[in-house]
């Protein structure tokens, strides 16, 4: 457990962090050596899980832009935020709509040195620290009512988030907390480790499991029912690199274009919009 201060958990170097061997993973430099140790593990043991983040990103990426330019939604969560990448929420949506506000969360303390940062720069955009298993907290936070007005649609974004929620922690209630304070007219992007019947996903589930000591794989119906009660859009719960991928990207699912890895079928991705 990393030792509390007055401004919140205090950053521990002694053990990895999920944030940070992600960050590692996508090439990022917010990492110690004890991220790199494992996220080399990961690489080694797992040659699929750079591609896996890479992938998970991209969906990311994609969806926010749809959004913001496809509907009026302005204002995003982005909970389980991860630490500042090439192309973060904001930057994204605020590229295409500057209004645009978004409230990261995340319970890695490093993330809440880099909001500092953020805040300083774009008013429009805020951190939270706070754990998504106690979304009351979360919308209860001072930040979180800075930004964000309830009674206008809200895009939530759960991106690689849930799958370290395990079941007994209520993944759904978390989704359906949200689903009830948002209005109609909001969405709510999911991704999720996908488990394929395959001995990857096993691989992938025991060495996530090893490190963290949590990670659950779930089917697309598992997933899919984490968006219960809320309409999912086309093309449903897919793998992440098929989820409305770019025109630039090309056909890739197996129609003449470059077919996708089994790696990154390890990732699926999903947008839903709760109806009125
Ligand atoms: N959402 C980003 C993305 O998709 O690129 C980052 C995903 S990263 C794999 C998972 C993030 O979830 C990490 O930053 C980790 O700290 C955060 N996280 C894990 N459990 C959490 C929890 N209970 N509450 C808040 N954040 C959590």
């Amino acid at each position: 457990m990393a030792a509390m201060t007055d401004e919140g958990p205090s950053i521990d170097r002694t053990r990895p962090s999920i944030a940070r061997v992600y960050d590692y993973l996508l090439g990022g430099t917010d990492n110690y050596a004890v991220d790199r140790e494992i996220g080399d593990v990961f690489k080694r043991d797992l040659p699929g899980s750079v591609a896996i983040a890479f992938a998970n990103r991209a969906a990311l990426v994609r969806a926010v832009a749809e959004i913001v330019t496809t509907t009026d939604v302005r204002q995003f969560i982005d909970l389980g935020s991860g630490l500042p990448t090439a192309d973060n929420v904001h930057q994204i949506a605020q590229r295409h709509a500057p209004e645009s506000r978004v409230v990261y969360v995340d319970i890695d303390p490093q993330v809440l040195v880099h909001g500092r940062t953020l805040l300083a720069e774009n008013d429009r955009t805020r951190v939270v620290a706070g754990d998504v298993r106690k979304p009351e907290e979360v919308r209860a936070h001072p930040e979180t009512l800075a930004l964000i007005d309830f009674e206008r649609p809200v895009a939530v974004i759960l991106s690689a988030v849930l799958h370290h929620v395990n079941d007994e922690e209520d993944p759904a209630g978390i989704v359906r907390y949200w689903r009830d304070q948002v209005p109609p007219g909001s969405y709510f992007f999911l991704s999720h480790f996908r488990s394929g019947d395959n001995p990857e996903t096993a691989e992938a589930e025991g060495i996530l499991h090893q490190t963290f000591g949590r990670g659950r794989w779930r089917t697309d119906e598992e997933i899919a029912s984490l968006l219960d009660g809320l309409e999912i859009l086309d093309p449903g719960i897919v793998p992440a690199p098929l989820w409305r991928p770019d025109d630039a990207d090309g056909p890739r699912h197996g129609g003449g274009g470059q077919e996708i890895t089994v790696w990154e079928r390890l990732i699926a991705a999903g947008l839903a919009r709760k109806s009125a």
